[in-house]
């Protein structure tokens, strides 16, 4: 695999993690390029954590709307790794007042 330049942030990106795994996403700003013929840019939208306790970004492809998953990289930014982790809970889709009146 050939290093790639991040198409939203312009990071020239090594084809792999610093541990020697594939990477398929920028470590930077996390996005991504769509793996298939698509190559449409693909936007990370969440963090998911599996129950081996390891970290995955969900990607969704701006041109196509799929979803992808890739393991979390050892140098990827953590600050936005963090942002994607609490979104959730700084937008919930229902009033937090709720809580005060259980
Ligand atoms: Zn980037
Ligand atoms: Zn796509």
């Amino acid at each position: 695999m050939d290093p790639f330049t991040c198409g939203w942030c312009g990071l020239t990106v090594s084809a792999a993690t610093p541990a020697g795994a594939p990477r398929g996403h920028c470590p930077s700003c996390l996005h991504a390029r769509h793996a298939t013929d698509c190559h449409g840019r693909m936007t990370p939208i969440a963090i998911a954590v599996l129950p081996t306790g390891d970290w995955m970004v969900i990607h969704r492809c701006v041109r196509c709307d799929e979803l992808t998953t890739e393991p979390v990289g050892a140098d990827d930014n953590q600050l936005v790794l963090m942002r994607m982790a609490v979104r959730p809970l700084a937008q919930p889709p229902f009033p937090l007042e709720a809580f005060g009146s259980l």
